[in-house]
């Protein structure tokens, strides 16, 4: 953002690129933070045994079932680190979050890409799609950048596919929902799956979730997951020894305790989106229907990048979709009502609207 404004000569800079929660922190986790500098020359607790008792509790399940990382892009990775090997393969969508995709290229593993259908995870093509040699497959639910999901139907007959094929397995390859936006979505679609009851049923289905979003700690780093002990155990003997912060241990359990703040984020865009989404709509411009705290919208035929440039001229941060495979679109996060308001008016001046 710095460099943004000074580069450009701007004032003021509104970032709606990274699908953080404008509202920031929860004011308990900051005072919990605030009472622990006294501890920062001490290594924190290696094993994080106070958030993952507390995840656990909420949860419903044993500690055992819980790994934190430093956000859940260090799990992904670790994911990768601990069930890949050269000549394996993991399953992806095509426009998948991309941190999937980088943890199998970076075990050397293949990549199976799978496109998606109306912009959605097609669970029967990925299904299909799985080999011998696949380990891993990553769901994003909702996805980044598209914001769809998938119903509690689809990823039960999916689940049910993946434990047939198990079935002649010695290792079961892992089926991994990450469920970054989950406090959005859980809340505001009826039919989105509850992959924790799921996993009593499929025990290798992992779930992974974090404090980045909702929760408006993504500068702390803490992301956590939920899986049958023994993927928890064989995760751990390859896990840094300290990847939780002190600071991001009580933050993290403190924002967890404090429900009223995932609340007000989703409150938050509640609102909003009954604003820009008309607007949008007047404007001609398609949106596709998100279930987390951002919109993809479709700018054909203008390019998604020349728009990003221009938008960044007026001091408004976004994300272009290039590195995704959509040309054409921008996703945007939803901001505070003011700086939607200014996204809104300096989208109609770029399009010429
Ligand atoms: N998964 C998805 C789907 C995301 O959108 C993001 C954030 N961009 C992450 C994982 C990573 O989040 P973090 O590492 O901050 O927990």
């Amino acid at each position: 953002m710095e460099s943004v404004r000074r580069e450009r000569g701007l004032k003021k800079i509104i970032k709606l690129a990274s699908n953080e929660n404008p509202l920031g922190p929860s004011t308990k986790a900051l005072a919990a933070m605030r009472k622990a500098e006294k501890s920062l020359f001490l290594y924190p607790d290696g094993a994080s045994t106070s958030l993952r008792a507390a995840l656990a509790q909420k949860a419903g399940v044993t500690p055992h079932r819980v790994i934190v990382g430093a956000g859940s892009d260090e799990l992904i990775e670790l994911l990768g680190k601990t069930f890949l090997n050269p000549g394996d393969s993991i399953v992806v969508s095509d426009h998948a979050f991309i941190r999937y995709k980088m943890a199998g290229e970076l075990m050397g593993a293949e990549v199976i890409t799978v496109p998606m259908r109306l912009y959605t995870h097609d669970l029967t093509a990925m299904a299909a799609a799985v080999r011998e040699n696949t380990k891993l497959v990553f769901i994003a639910n909702p996805n980044n950048p598209t914001g769809t999901y998938n119903t509690r139907t689809e990823l039960s007959g999916f689940l049910k596919q993946i434990g047939q094929l198990n079935e002649r397995r010695e290792a079961p390859m892992l089926v991994v929902v990450d469920e970054a936006y989950y406090e959005y979505a859980s809340t505001l679609q009826k039919d989105y799956p509850e992959t924790l009851a799921l996993q009593k049923e499929y025990p290798y289905l992992m779930t992974l979730r974090t404090f980045s979003k909702a929760h408006a700690l993504a500068g702390l780093r803490v992301g956590y997951g939920f899986g049958d002990p023994s993927v928890i155990t064989a995760l751990d003997q390859v896990r840094p020894p300290f990847n939780i912060s002190v600071l991001g241990q009580v933050g993290a359990e403190a924002s967890l305790k404090d429900t009223a703040q995932a609340k007000r984020a989703i409150r938050l865009v509640v609102s909003e989106r009954k604003k820009i989404l008309p607007v949008l709509s007047k404007l001609g411009i398609p949106v596709v229907p998100s279930a987390g705290n951002f919109i993809l919208i479709d700018l054909s035929p203008r390019k998604g990048a020349e728009v990003f440039e221009s938008l960044m001229n007026r001091g408004i941060i976004v994300r272009s979709m290039d590195e995704y495979g959509f040309p054409n679109h921008i996703r945007v996060t939803y901001g505070l009502p003011r700086e939607n308001q200014q996204f809104l008016q300096a989208l109609t001046e770029v399009l010429g609207r």
